[in-house]
């Protein structure tokens, strides 16, 4: 029996279950989105060290300088990205350990994640390879300039802050019609936007103060 994955003490359900609680309390309303966090065993993403603090609503280091994303973003971006709505094809720019992508794994038909730092992008594709989950397409690449050869998408994640608008501007023409995007912006003060395209061009609006590690260019 793999311990790691059957979860004891701090790593259980029952602690995961409260985490959604809190989650909900914080105001994540999509059920879709709390059950694919319920399903999905956060304690499997992190150093082993740090297995205990797992289902903290915090923000945890995963090496190379870059962190696990705070369990009530990944939340709130996914909602906002689903917004109600089934997801066929989803791009995330910035895998990290995976766990953002395992999340939308639940909630998309087909997700891409593309990681700049290569033992990160080994150890994503080793932890959903553990896990079972076969929908999720990884890539080792710089992902400024989204992955045009897998667009459109329904949905554009971004898990690094873009420094400039000009960025997201590259990124948004590889939405469908109807498409969404979420993505931190900014450099010393950063928020979360929302650009979404229609038959008329994009509409951009400004939702929550956010803290994101900077997109960086090129492979590492
Ligand atoms: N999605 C992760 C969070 C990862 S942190 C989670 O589920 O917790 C953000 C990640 O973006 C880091 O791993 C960083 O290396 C990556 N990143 C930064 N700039 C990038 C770029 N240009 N292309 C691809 N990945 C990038």
């Amino acid at each position: 029996m793999n311990l790691r994955l059957s979860g004891i003490g701090m790593t259980s359900a029952r602690t995961r279950g409260r985490l959604i609680e809190r989650l909900r309390a914080e105001g994540i309303a999509d059920e879709t989105v709390l059950a694919a966090m319920n399903e999905i065993p956060r304690h499997i993403f992190i150093d082993e060290a740090l297995a205990t603090r797992a289902y903290d609503d915090v923000s945890l280091p995963i090496g190379h300088g870059q962190t696990i994303s705070q369990p009530y973003i990944v939340a709130r971006m996914t909602e906002v990205l689903r917004n109600g709505k089934q997801l066929n094809r989803v791009l995330e720019i910035g895998t990290g350990c995976g766990y953002q992508a395992a999340v939308l794994s639940k909630v998309a038909k087909e997700v891409y994640s593309v990681e700049r730092i290569q033992p990160l992008y080994e150890r994503a594709r080793k932890t959903l390879r553990e896990l079972k989950i076969n929908n999720v397409n990884l890539r080792y690449a710089d992902g400024s300039a989204g992955l045009p050869d897998a667009a459109p998408f329904d949905g554009i994640i971004m898990a690094c802050a873009a420094p400039a608008p000009a960025l997201s501007a590259v990124l948004r023409e590889q939405l469908v019609v109807g498409g969404r995007m979420v993505l931190p912006m900014g450099t010393q003060e950063q928020y979360l936007y929302l650009i979404e395209r229609d038959e008329s061009g994009f509409r951009e609006s400004r939702l929550e103060a956010v803290k994101f590690v900077p997109l960086v260019m090129g492979k590492a």
